[in-house]
């Protein structure tokens, strides 16, 4: 494949036969894709997606066969292991292996045990960070992860664990009292536990939340909403995962940034919705 597509300014790394590369597709949108996986996306023998790559990002690599590595929320670990003997088997056969996961590959993908076994097996890799759902995700909705006027810290949490229950090794209270803003995957199903947790630890029942649910993409759904209505919201919303949950003020911030929303013409709803009655840019 030619990958006139690309900058010829710059010395775009050649796939062999026989790498792994495993690479972040970013949320969802394919233009948060980076320049290194169109690259690689232009010449892979096999792209092995998951469930959360968007279709159409396949269609920059027709050249290659597409499987589908999909696995929905919490199911065994077995299957993990087949992906990961089935990147090997390909590897082994002469392909040029591209692995393509949501997100960052490194950020709850268990990227990390897929390069692992590769490595254990001899088999070379490349890594390719992506735009993570927690980051990006939040973005689109208009919410800055850091905000300086809030937060000088910001915790990636997963909702559930290998077993699919609640992630009983987090200390839930050490991250409500230390975490200005927590930014939760994986959240939908254990919500109720884990705004109760929240709450107990001290987080005031209106401490603002936002969901973002296939953030990135056309379908993409933002509920703005509190620790202590939040169970109840997202049954109204009827909100389904992926979603991305937010919790702490920098959710206020949508109320100016909501630059979609204003792309469609909707005024922001309060230019200083932290109140801090002067120019945004001044100390
Ligand atoms: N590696 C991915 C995360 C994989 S875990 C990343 O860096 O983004 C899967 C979880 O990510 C989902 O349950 C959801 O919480 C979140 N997620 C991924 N894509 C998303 C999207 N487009 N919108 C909302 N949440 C998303």
């Amino acid at each position: 494949m030619s990958n006139s597509h690309l900058p010829s300014t710059h010395d775009w790394p050649q796939m062999q036969p026989g790498w792994v590369w495993l690479c972040g597709a970013g949320p969802g949108d394919p233009g948060l894709l980076t320049l290194h996986a169109l690259n690689a996306l232009r010449q892979a023998d096999v792209v092995i997606y998951d469930a959360l790559v968007q279709e159409a990002i396949l269609d920059w690599a027709p050249q290659a066969e597409h499987i589908y590595a999909g696995k929905r929320g919490g199911k065994p670990s077995a299957k993990q292991r087949d992906i990961s003997l089935h990147l090997v088997d390909l590897a082994r056969a002469g392909k040029k292996v591209l692995r393509l996961k949501g997100g960052d590959p490194f950020v709850f993908g268990r990227g990390g045990e897929e390069a692992q076994t590769l490595v254990q097996h001899d088999i070379p890799v490349r890594i390719i960070p992506g735009i993570s759902a927690g980051i990006g995700g939040l973005a689109y909705a208009g919410i800055p992860v850091t905000h300086r006027d809030v937060n000088q810290s910001v915790t990636f949490v997963t909702g559930h664990d290998q077993s699919g229950d609640v992630t009983s090794s987090l200390d839930w209270k050490a991250i409500a009292t230390g975490s200005q803003v927590i930014v939760i995957y994986m959240g939908m199903k254990h919500i109720a536990r884990i705004a109760a947790e929240l709450i107990a630890a001290g987080r005031p029942l209106g401490e603002p939340v936002a969901v973002v649910t296939t953030a990135t993409t056309a379908d993409q759904q933002v509920l703005e909403t509190t620790l202590g209505t939040i169970v109840d919201d997202i049954a109204a919303a009827g909100l389904e995962p992926p979603a991305i949950i937010c919790v702490g003020r920098s959710v206020l911030m949508r109320q100016v940034l909501d630059w979609q929303g204003q792309a469609d013409g909707i005024a922001p709803r309060n230019l200083d919705p932290l109140g801090r009655g002067r120019p945004a840019e001044s100390a």
